[in-house]
């Protein structure tokens, strides 16, 4: 399914299945894919994209074809995959750890489609992966409808999450969308003993209480979060900048703020260096994941999963063929992820 521009409606699109992989390649038919929030920043103009393309990250599916030289997978393997490829060969890859910074990376369901393209987006029946994409098997514990986010938002919260320092006993998060709750299940795992949550939607603090967080209305945090219930850490997952004034309130020296949610432009925060250096604090910026960070995402579904409320979560999958309502559905902001069934057409 093409997307042809901001809110131009996707149209469909066959061509012939690729079977002549290059070296490393993997054809991977695909079951589920969903929405994530940078699909939707794209539909809606808020960050630029090139047309046509194929968009959608988030997915599972089967191997069906595997290039020549690739011994990690297996055909009819169960499988997720890193939303990056990377080259292994850069300084980003072996020696800073940020292989998600590669020189020559890549990245699924943003580029530019020609009909001799190879499918690269999830919106897709299949989709070609590449040479240094990190493709991990599925347990058969976790299923389609756990997993379909875990190479986007639960690997970006498994990073986040490792930026936490050992001894942390209480942790803010702003946001209550999917990264605030898997978030929460990952801090609740680690048992940090006090994980709260902030938003302005009242249903999103509901299923971050079912997660397991103490949910605080956003317009409350002001007066919540003082002495003696400051944090010990701030995970920022809401995209916006105006609330930093009230997560630096609420965090006690010493503390670290983790930025993951400011991934477009309009994010200028207000900070001096005096408070940095006087409160001694640490701010850090985390952005995608290494391919660790998804094994260990499918270990931690595997070990935790069923303790998670999917079905709250997730909306019943629309058909492929129906990309165009389920983009309707995820505008209005019913479901912290609208689901794809990619093979029904
Ligand atoms: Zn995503
Ligand atoms: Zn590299």
């Amino acid at each position: 399914m093409l997307f042809n521009g901001v809110m131009e409606p996707f149209t469909r699109v066959e061509m012939p299945l690729p079977l002549g992989l290059g070296e490393g390649e993997v054809l991977v038919s695909l079951h589920l894919a969903a929405i994530c929030g940078s699909d939707l920043h794209t539909y809606e103009g808020r960050r630029k994209e090139p047309v046509p393309s194929v968009l959608g990250h988030e997915g599972v599916g089967t191997v069906v074809a595997i290039g020549q030289g690739r011994k990690d997978v297996r055909i009819g393997a169960r499988v997720t995959w890193s939303l990056v490829d990377s080259c292994g060969c850069c300084p980003y890859c072996t020696q800073y750890a940020l292989p998600q910074k590669c020189e020559n990376m890549y990245k699924y369901g943003h580029s530019l489609w020609t009909p001799s393209s190879a499918p690269d987006g999830c919106y897709s029946t299949h989709i070609v992966l590449r040479k240094g994409t990190k493709i991990v098997e599925l347990p058969d514990n976790v299923d389609d409808g756990m997993a379909v986010s875990a190479n986007c938002a639960l690997s970006t919260m498994v990073n986040a999450v490792s930026h936490v320092k050992p001894g942390t006993r209480s942790v803010l998060i702003q946001g209550g969308g999917l990264l605030g709750l898997f978030c929460t299940a990952l801090l609740r795992e680690k048992e940090v003993q006090q994980v709260y949550i902030t938003d302005i939607d009242p249903r999103r603090l509901q299923l971050a209480s079912l997660a397991g967080a103490t949910a605080v209305p956003a317009e409350e945090a002001g007066q919540y979060f003082r002495t003696p219930r400051l944090v010990d850490a701030v995970i920022e997952v809401a995209g916006s900048a105006s609330l930093f004034p009230q997560g630096m309130n609420a965090l006690r020296f010493g503390g670290s703020y983790l930025l993951v949610g400011l991934v477009h432009p309009d994010t200028r925060i207000d900070i001096t260096g005096e408070q940095i250096v006087r409160r001694c604090i640490n701010v850090q910026g985390v952005y995608n994941y290494a391919p660790w960070h998804l094994e260990e995402a499918v270990a931690f579904l595997a070990r935790s999963g069923n303790s998670f409320p999917w079905g709250d979560t997730f909306s019943k999958p629309y058909a492929l063929g129906e990309l165009n309502e389920a983009f309707s559905e995820a505008r209005r902001r019913t479901w912290p992820r609208v689901t794809i069934d990619c093979t029904a057409v």
